[in-house]
Formats: C-alpha cells, sequence, structure tokens
C-alpha cells in the first residue's frame, strides 16, 4: 500500500484533513487501553485506492524551537511516504515558515501535492494564487471544515501512486517482527537470532523496506525479520520520539503474520508496553509474549510465575499469548521463539471444518443457553467461518441486538478451548439470519 504524509506549519489544519481523509475507524476490539486516540497513522481509501496516512503534525519533539519540529516532521514525510502533501493556511498566505518546510520539501524526489487549507467557498479561490511563488505547480484549493476540495486533491495524489510491486507474499514464509519500548533488547534479539554482521543494516538513501527485513531460516522453515527501525543507525532527532517509534511498529506490525511484544525483565511492565500491546491486538496478528534480559533477574523459586502472573494481569486482553522468557546476551531459549512463531502462525491460519464449528457452538449453546435481553431470546442458527489471519467467525441469530458481549465472550472461550488458537486473536461477528 501507499503511504501519503501530511506536512506543513502548525495550525494550517493537517489533522482536520487527516481524520476527513481516514473517516473515523471504529475500533472492533472494545477493552484494549488507549489504542485509537491520539492518532497519527491510519489506513484509508478514495475511490478504489488503498492507501495509509501519516499526519506528521502529531509527531512532536519535545522542547525543540517550532523550526526544529517543522524540519523533523517534513524528514519524517521524506522518509516514509510515497507521496506528499503540503498543506498551507489560504487565509494567511505564503508565511516564512511556509517557505522553510518548502526548502525542506525541495530535497526530496517524492511527489509533493500543494494544498491551500481554509478556502471555503469560490471567492477565497482568490487567496491562492500568492501560492504559485512555493514552486509545486497549481495549488489545490480545500476546506477542512467544509470538506470541501477533498475529491480533486485525492486524485491528484492517487495520481502520484509509485506503481506498487505488490509485495510478494509468499505461502512458506512466516512474517514476524519484534515490538516494544526502546533498549528492551529487540536489536540483541534479532542479533542473537541471525548473528552480529547481517543484522547491521545500511542506511543507503533509498533501500527499501523491504531490503532491510532479515529473511532466516530455521530447522525447514522460512522467516523474514520485518525491521521496525530498530536496527537501523539511529540519530535523527524524531527517531526518539515515541509517535516516531509508534509509526515504525505500526507499519511492521501491519507486513507482519506474528508480533513478538518485546519486554525488559529487568524493569517489568510499563504503560507504554500496554499501547503497544494494544496496537498489536487490534491488527488481528499472531501475538507472543518475549521476556528478554531474564539472566539479568535473581531468581528465587516463582519468579518467572510471578512474572507471568504480572503479565497476565496488565495484559487482560492477550490472555491468549503464549510467554517465552529468554536473554538475548546469553542466547538461553532465543531458538525456542522459532516453534512458537511456527505454532502461533498455523493457528493464525487455522480453518475450522464448517460441521465440527457447529457441533462446538451448538453443544455450547446447551450447556450454557444465552440469557434473554430485553425479553428475547437469542437464537443461534449457524456459524462459519469467514476468513483466517484472524480466524473469523459469523454467527447467524434472529436478532444481533439482543446478543451479549459476555456471551460473544463465551462463545470465544469454547472455541478457544475446542480448537486452541493459542497466539491469535479470533473474532466474532453477530448477523441476522436473512
Ligand atoms: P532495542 O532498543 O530494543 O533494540 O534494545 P537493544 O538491543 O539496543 O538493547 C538495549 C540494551 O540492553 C543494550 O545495552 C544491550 O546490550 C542490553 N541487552 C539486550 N539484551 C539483553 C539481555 O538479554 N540481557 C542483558 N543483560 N542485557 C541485554
Amino acid at each position: 500500500k501507499p503511504t501519503v504524509a501530511i506536512v506543513g506549519r502548525p495550525n494550517v489544519g493537517k489533522s482536520t484533513i487527516f481524520n476527513r481523509i481516514v473517516g473515523e475507524r471504529i475500533s472492533i476490539v472494545e477493552d484494549v487501553p488507549g489504542v485509537t486516540r491520539d492518532r497519527i497513522y491510519s489506513s484509508a481509501e478514495w475511490l478504489n485506492h488503498d492507501f495509509n496516512m501519516i499526519d506528521t503534525g502529531g509527531i512532536d519533539i519535545g522542547d525543540e524551537p517550532i523550526l526544529e519540529q517543522i524540519k523533523a516532521q517534513a524528514e519524517v514525510a521524506i522518509d516514509e511516504a510515497d507521496v506528499i502533501i503540503f498543506m498551507t493556511n489560504g487565509r494567511e498566505g505564503v508565511t516564512d515558515a511556509d517557505e522553510y518546510v518548502a526548502k525542506m520539501l525541495y530535497k526530496t524526489k517524492k511527489p509533493v501535492v500543494l494544498a491551500v487549507n481554509k478556502i471555503d467557498n469560490f471567492e477565497q479561490r482568490d487567496f491562492m494564487y500568492d501560492f504559485y511563488s512555493l514552486g509545486f505547480g497549481d495549488p489545490f484549493p480545500i476546506s477542512g471544515s467544509h470538506g470541501l476540495g477533498l475529491g480533486d486533491l485525492l486524485d491528484e495524489v492517487a495520481n502520484h501512486f509509485p506503481h506498487m510491486e505488490e509485495e510478494i507474499i509468499e505461502d512458506d514464509v512466516i512474517r514476524f517482527c519484534l515490538i516494544g519500548r526502546p533498549n528492551v533488547g529487540k536489536s540483541s534479539l534479532v542479533n542473537a537470532i541471525v548473528g552480529e554482521e547481517r543484522a547491521i543494516v545500511s542506511d543507503v538513501a533509498g533501500t527499501t523496506t523491504d531490503a532491510t527485513d532479515t529473511p532466516y531460516e530455521y530447522e525447514g522453515q522460512k522467516y523474514k525479520i520485518i525491521d521496525t527501525a530498530g536496527m537501523r543507525k539511529k540519530g535523527k532527532v524524531y527517531e526518539k520520539t515515541e509517535k516516531y517509534s509508534v509509526l515504525r511498529a505500526l507499519r511492521a506490525i501491519e507486513r507482519s503474520d506474528v508480533v513478538l511484544i518485546v519486554l525488559n525483565a529487568e524493569e517489568g511492565i510499563r504503560e507504554q508496553d500496554k499501547r503497544i500491546a494494544g496496537y498489536a491486538e487490534e491488527a488481528g496478528k499472531g501475538l507472543m509474549f518475549v521476556v528478554n534480559k531474564w539472566d539479568a533477574i535473581e531468581k528465587e523459586t516463582n519468579t518467572m510465575d510471578n512474572f507471568t502472573k504480572e503479565i497476565r494481569k496488565h495484559f487482560m486482553f492477550l490472555d491468549y499469548a503464549p510467554i517465552l522468557y529468554v536473554s538475548a546476551k546469553t542466547g538461553r531459549r532465543v531458538t525456542d521463539l522459532f516453534e512458537m512463531i511456527r505454532l502461533i502462525s498455523d493457528n493464525h491460519a487455522l480453518r475450522i471444518q464448517s460441521s465440527v464449528l457447529n457441533e462446538v457452538i451448538e453443544d455450547s449453546i446447551a450447556r450454557n443457553p444465552a440469557p434473554q435481553e430485553k425479553g428475547k431470546r437469542l437464537r443461534i442458527y449457524y456459524t462459519t467461518q469467514v476468513a483466517t489471519k484472524p480466524p473469523t467467525f459469523v454467527v447467524f441469530v434472529n436478532d444481533p441486538n439482543i446478543m451479549h458481549f459476555s456471551y460473544v465472550r463465551f462463545l470465544k472461550n469454547r472455541l478457544r478451548e475446542s480448537f486452541g488458537f493459542e497466539g491469535t486473536p479470533i473474532r466474532i461477528i453477530t448477523r441476522e439470519r436473512s
């Protein structure tokens, strides 16, 4: 999928446009903390184009002066996007800060589409002419608050979409990534897996995302480790910001089958870990916890059990994700990762035979009938699996409005008891039988 980034000085209306374009995306997950708030990255659609959007305005690098912020945001756009929307404010004309953004964007060969926001009616179109001086050709007038002009703008953006070679997804390769806070040991783990030399990735300009992925083979199974920028040369200011690492993590998650949430045994569980895990869950990928730096822990009889309890307490929504205790430093249990990843990947792609599925559901209903809701009893007619990765089931009922979420949870648990599904989320959708 191509990626589109919006850049521009503060207060030109970047977030409004971002939200207009991505629309309100409703999360299917009800109990994951903090996932949908404060988005700077989302998938979007225009006509028959699927793409990803980044609002670089949300990447805040702390106390740096405003020009530094703008610079960092423009750099993110240049690094990450295929097409850049350069946004300005028609009411204020071209400002010094706009010229500064323009200067940053001259450095990239990527297509830049100039948008002039706050052009709310036809008369105000005259404000646009000023913007030719920025040197990005015809400006596109838009109005974020009225939702005007977005169609023409997006048509132009889509004209510049690169001819994406569809990422060739080889069926026999399991793709996984490691996500987690800085310093939990993600790069060290990759090094421990593949050996120091191979994981050091050059920072040559123009290397495609794909080139930074690391292929690996273990016991006859092919894997691909999807890069999350953790392995690259670090140094740019914005790479230290949490929003940016989240952005990189999201992009890696999207391209993976299985996501390894790496925790630091020495530091325990932090709020940020939960947020990161929330993103992984929302994406519907296979999941496991990897507790790294286990070598550095003073162990008593129950140390591992206690840590496991902590994880289960903090990540209740991920009770199906297995946990592995490893040390990148000593290499202990690092190879066990592969058996786990393979199992999770199998479960993630599991398809259950319809007859077996319906037997389990019928048996569940017999054991624990749905309680009455609004004076009406739920009737389940039949269930069918409509997708894998993650396994997704549609339950046909008499009235979806009386399907209580606790009953959905009960059915999910029953499916897990019957079919395993260790390490993969499962989704249940309720539909009225027509
Ligand atoms: P990243 O930011 O998540 O990629 O973390 P790094 O791989 O750069 O590791 C951060 C620090 O933790 C480095 O100083 C590593 O040497 C150290 N470290 C990584 N793994 C282990 C481990 O298993 N045990 C110990 N004791 N230290 C580790």
